[in-house]
């Protein structure tokens, strides 16, 4: 049951439980980004630039402890596309440091402000 630590891939500061999302916009699967590669976020909801867009969304409430993380990577697995993703990073992460952090959003990986 440990909690993990979220840390905004926006702003760089800690999320509160009830006030952010870990996101992948799988569209990126698709060829709309360069490398046919999607990549999780976890931000604030309010730090997100497209929330309203996103294809696959995680409320951070429903996976802030290391428990929920490996029942969603558990439900995760049967999906085709998760193997396109770096979820397992975000899980190698998690478990190294405690913390849901995939790192600054950067411009160059489809950041729009
Ligand atoms: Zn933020």
């Amino acid at each position: 049951m440990d909690q993990l630590i979220a840390i905004c891939g926006i702003c760089r500061t800690q999320i509160p439980a009830n006030d952010g999302v870990v996101s992948a916009d799988l569209a990126d699967l698709n060829g709309s980004n360069e490398d046919g590669f999607a990549r999780w976020r976890v931000t604030h909801r309010g730090c997100h630039p497209n929330l309203d867009a996103l294809t696959y969304g995680i409320e951070l409430q429903q996976i802030s402890t290391a428990c929920q993380l490996l029942v969603w990577t558990a439900h995760m697995s049967e999906k085709t596309w998760l193997p396109k993703t770096d979820w397992m990073e975000l899980v190698r992460t998690a478990g190294e440091t405690g913390r849901l952090d995939t790192g600054l959003w950067l411009a160059s990986h489809g950041v729009e402000q």
